[in-house]
């Protein structure tokens, strides 16, 4: 079955908006927003502010995530009729943690063609330049919102492979870094992209526990938009080098696994958690 639509149907696009610097739109975007009959915006007054920054003067239907069953039907009316539609959201590309998803999946069902016209996203922008390992990653969006859950979610990260990438609400960044302290260790390396594209963008890096400390150093640290990635788990045990698993099993002999651990790190320039989740393994 062809995944192209008739030619008398419409197409939908699915056209990124910038998440800070308003230059970050693609030309081929503006064309786009330009030519479509009707945008379907998540905030249409949010999005009138920045149609009109670019002279663009399109009808704008709100759909967002708690009209978009309904108003992803009545898109889908307008597309059979035959007239382009554009999705935006308030920042970035549309259904990365924003809606779009019923509309989509409802259009490709119904054989619509559906375009997607790539650009920002807060994700991809931090781990790019965050310096963390990009060959394997996850991206979780947001935590839940209760505790239990947000613990539970984080503590299956101990042993993760690739990168994780979360996005989190300034007042909810500290709580979750002291969390991930608590599930997987003060060294584990985190990254917070913070204000990504904006003047004030600020990347911070460091073990866990101090990137806690630099949150808690200055309020304004914790206000803004932000990305919290989290490093591999386990990363080094697997190169650890002999010498050093040598003086933390001979050092285990006399003192706690914590204290050993905290010795070898320190003497080898060695991560205290990786050490630390080694002895366990040895012991
Ligand atoms: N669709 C968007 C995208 O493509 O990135 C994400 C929308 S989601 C509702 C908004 C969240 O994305 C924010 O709470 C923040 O975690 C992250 N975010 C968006 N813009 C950002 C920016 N300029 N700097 C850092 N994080 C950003």
């Amino acid at each position: 079955m062809s995944t192209e639509s008739a030619p008398d149907v419409g197409t939908l696009y699915i056209v990124a908006t910038p998440i800070g610097n308003l230059a970050d739109i693609s030309q081929r975007g503006l064309q786009i927003l330009q030519q479509v009959a009707v945008i379907a915006a998540e905030d249409t007054r949010h999005s009138k502010g920045l149609l009109d920054h670019y002279r663009i003067s399109a009808r704008l239907l709100s759909l967002h995530d708690h009209n978009e069953a309904q108003r992803a039907q009545q898109l889908l009316v307008k597309l059979q009729q035959g007239l382009d539609i554009a999705l935006i959201s308030d920042a970035g590309t549309p259904l990365i943690s924003d809606p779009g998803y019923h509309l989509v999946n409802l259009c490709r069902s119904q054989g619509i063609r559906v375009v997607p016209i790539p650009g920002a996203c807060a994700l991809i922008a931090a781990l790019c330049a965050s310096g963390l390992p990009t060959d394997q990653f996850a991206f979780y969006g947001f935590l839940p919102v209760k505790e239990m859950a947000r613990r539970e979610q984080l503590s299956r990260l101990k042993n993760a492979k690739g990168t994780a990438v979360f996005y989190e609400a300034p007042r909810r960044i500290l709580d979750t870094v002291l969390l991930l302290i608590e599930e997987v260790g003060e060294d584990r390396t985190l990254v917070l992209a913070k204000e990504l594209t904006k003047t004030f963008e600020t990347f911070k890096k460091g073990p866990a526990a101090e990137v806690a400390t630099w949150l808690q150093a200055d309020p304004v640290h914790q206000k803004g938009e932000f990305v919290l990635m989290v490093g591999p788990g386990e990363e080094e045990s697997g190169k650890m080098p002999d010498e050093a698993i040598n003086l933390l099993m001979s050092l285990t002999k006399e003192l706690p696994l914590k204290k050993a651990a905290a010795i070898t790190a320190s003497h080898y320039g060695l991560k205290k958690n990786a050490l630390y989740q080694l002895g366990l393994q040895l012991q």
